[in-house]
């Protein structure tokens, strides 16, 4: 079993590190943010995944975890440090990688032993290279310390069973010593282990992720075209389904991806290919698609009422999707604003989104609207004019038909996520637009 330190305790970073420590081996987390260090060793979680604070407590009881700020003392004696932290989009797409910097410093100014460092986060191609030669350049101690990527696949709302149970381990590495830790490393897991060189993995990680945007943004590209059609998206991908080198995932039309990965990783790789002299057309048409896609129900809506002004808008679901708390790049944060702006008075329900919304958007009056946060679907559409949905949560899903009609004061309902069948809406006698399906006028 190995020594781990595993720099930032997000959704990568500390799902690996527990995993990690499930598996047998001895984990240190290091944060930068004291509260959720302290938040941590309370047995508390600092975001929401199922199953990951059970983990959490029954590792740290073993005293095979534990959580820390003191890099110098996490790093120093470990065999493997794996890097976790952000690399978060810079205004012109590109990926900034200055908190991978910051690590990659803090770790050749600790070790004192030989050190394998695994870049965990998504970073272009080539930062491998980089990072290894950072290091070497700030090294204190005449230590080896060579570089690997093992980029992440994990999906937020399943991030812990998608560690345990993952379809395949990328492993990155430029000489056996490295492979052979890592393949050690990951030896507990019993997964497949899929051994390239560290650019390959670094490709993998973005052509995979940029790949399913794309899938999302061309369903909902076909989606617009059936609503023009008079085709049914729904029964068109059904019918897709079947065929197994589409594959039956990600044909669910909306109003398009979030999160913190696909948009950030299209317009990295789409960056990348612009400073390598090349269009890439594919990826660029997806980060497109998805822009309008965001706001269209928005604008549906703002053709048909004259305004939004005085209106209560009732908004289901803020999270760029169900199980998480995460935010960013939510469809909500594009419409809302925009509602406020209009007038709206919104009554906004998420059943774990609403804390980490109201920071960004506190209860009151917002501009020439307001906001309101509901503690439940039922609260948020009581007399409403308008609802939008954003998020597929089960407790949003679990809202009949019927009860749009009886709550709201004119039953006009915009479904961003498809949660509702047309008929039944139609027989309920809700007015219902959708993504790609026919409407109820
Ligand atoms: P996050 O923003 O949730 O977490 C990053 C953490 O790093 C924060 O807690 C921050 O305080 C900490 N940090 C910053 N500087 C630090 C330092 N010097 N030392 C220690 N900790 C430090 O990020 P995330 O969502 O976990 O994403 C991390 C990386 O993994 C990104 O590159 C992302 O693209 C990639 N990724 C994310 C997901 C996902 O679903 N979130 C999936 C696959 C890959």
């Amino acid at each position: 079993m190995y020594n781990i330190a595993v720099a930032g305790t997000g959704y990568v970073g500390l799902v690996a590190g527990v995993c990690f420590a499930e598996m047998g081996h001895q984990v240190t987390c290091v944060d930068i943010d004291e509260d959720k260090v302290e938040l941590m060793r309370s047995g508390g979680s600092p975001i929401f995944e199922t199953g990951l604070e059970e983990l959490m407590q029954k590792n740290y009881k073993a005293d095979r975890i534990e959580y820390t700020t003191d890099y110098e003392n996490a790093y120093r004696s470990a065999d493997a440090v794996f890097i976790g932290v952000g690399t978060p989009e810079q205004p012109d797409g590109s990926a900034n990688l200055s908190y991978i910097a910051t690590v990659a410093r803090q770790i050749a100014e600790s070790v004192e032993s030989d050190t394998l460092v695994v870049v965990k986060s998504t970073v272009p191609v080539g930062t491998n290279d980089k990072v290894e030669q950072f290091i070497h350049d700030f090294l204190v101690n005449d230590v080896q310390v060579e570089v690997a990527s093992n980029p992440e696949f994990l999906a937020q709302g399943s991030a812990v069973k998608d560690t345990l149970e993952a379809e395949r381990i990328i492993i990155g590495t430029e000489s056996t010593w490295a492979e052979q830790m890592l393949q050690e490393i990951y030896e507990p897991f019993k997964l497949p282990v899929v051994s390239v060189n560290r650019r390959s993995a670094e490709m993998i990680k973005y052509a995979s992720n940029d790949f399913l945007a794309l899938k999302i943004s061309y369903m909902n590209d076909i989606a617009n075209l059936c609503e023009r059609v008079g085709a049914d998206i729904q029964d068109v991908a059904e019918g897709m389904s079947y065929d197994e080198r589409i594959g039956s995932k990600f044909l669910n039309a909306g109003i398009g991806f979030g999160g913190s990965c696909f948009p950030k990783d299209t317009k990295a790789l789409d960056y990348i290919a612009q400073q390598n002299n090349y269009e890439l057309k594919t990826v660029r048409a997806a980060i497109d698609i998805n822009k309008s896609q965001k706001t269209k129900l928005f604008d549906k809506a703002g053709d048909r009422l004259i305004t939004f002004d005085g209106l209560k808008v009732a908004v289901l679901g803020l999270t760029f999707k169900p199980g998480t708390d995460d935010l960013r790049e939510a469809p909500s944060l594009e419409n809302v604003p925009q509602l406020l702006e209009k007038g709206a008075d919104v009554f906004a329900y998420d059943p774990v989104g609403t804390d980490n919304f109201s920071h960004i958007h506190p209860e009151g009056k917002r501009g020439k609207g307001s906001i309101t946060y509901a503690l439940n679907a039922e609260e948020a559409l009581e007399d409403a004019n308008v609802c939008f949905i954003f998020t597929e949560w089960g407790e949003i899903k679990a809202v009949e038909p019927d009860d749009y009609k009886k709550l709201m004061r004119t039953p006009l309902v915009y479904d961003g996520r498809n949660i509702h069948e047309v008929d039944a809406m139609k027989q309920a006698g809700v007015e219902y637009y959708s993504v790609g399906r026919p409407s109820v006028e």
